[in-house]
C-alpha cells in the first residue's frame, strides 16, 4: 500500500533505481575494458565506482519501501564495453553522469510539482552527489587527456588510481 507517494512519483523513483544500477553495470564493463588494457588501477577505480552506484540505487529503494511503495526492477541493456582508448571510456562515463544529473533534475521537478515534501531530502542528497560525480569524472578526464599518448604517464595515473581509491568519495 502506498503511503503518501503518488503512482507517478513511485514510477519515477523506480526508473531512477534502474538508472543507478545501469550505471553500476556500465562501470563494471568499463573496469573490464581497463583490465583488458592492463590498467588495473583504472579497473579498480571503476569497480569502486560501480559499488557506489549500487548504494545509490539502495537509497532510492529504501525510500520507496519506507513510503510504502512497491520496488519494481526493469530489464537492463548490455553495457558498452569497447572503447577507442582510455580517454573515450572516461568521456563515456562523464556523459553518462550528465544524463543521470538530468534525470535527477527531472525527478526533483516532478516531486516539487507533486508537493511530495517527504521525497525532497533524499533528492537533495542526489543533487549534491551529481555535482560531485561530474566533478570527479571531469577531473579524471583532464588527467587522462594530460597523459595523452604517453603509456608511461598513463601507467603513473593507473598506479595513482589503484593505490588511493581516495579520489572516490563516500556514498
Ligand atoms: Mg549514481
Amino acid at each position: 500500500m502506498s503511503v503518501g507517494i503518488s503512482g507517478a512519483v513511485a514510477d519515477a523513483f523506480n526508473r531512477q533505481i534502474n538508472s543507478e544500477l545501469k550505471a553500476s553495470y556500465a562501470y563494471r564493463a568499463m573496469a573490464a575494458y581497463f583490465d583488458d588494457q592492463q590498467l588495473p588501477g583504472f579497473a579498480k577505480w571503476f569497480i569502486q565506482h560501480a559499488e557506489e552506484e549500487v548504494s545509490h540505487s539502495m537509497r532510492l529503494y529504501d525510500h520507496l519501501v519506507q513510503r510504502g511503495a512497491r520496488v519494481t526492477l526493469e530489464a537492463m541493456e548490455q553495457p558498452e564495453s569497447e572503447f577507442a582508448d582510455p580517454e573515450a571510456a572516461v568521456l563515456a562515463a562523464l556523459s553518462m553522469e550528465g544524463e543521470v544529473t538530468a534525470q535527477i533534475n527531472e525527478l526533483f521537478d516532478l516531486v516539487q510539482e507533486s508537493k511530495d515534501f517527504g521525497s525532497q531530502p533524499v533528492l537533495h542528497w542526489f543533487l549534491d552527489e551529481q555535482v560531485s560525480e561530474e566533478d570527479t569524472f571531469s577531473r579524471l578526464l583532464d588527467q587522462v587527456k594530460s597523459a595523452g599518448d604517453s603509456r608511461w604517464h598513463l601507467l603513473a595515473l593507473d598506479q595513482q588510481l589503484g593505490g588511493a581509491g581516495a579520489s572516490v568519495d563516500e556514498g
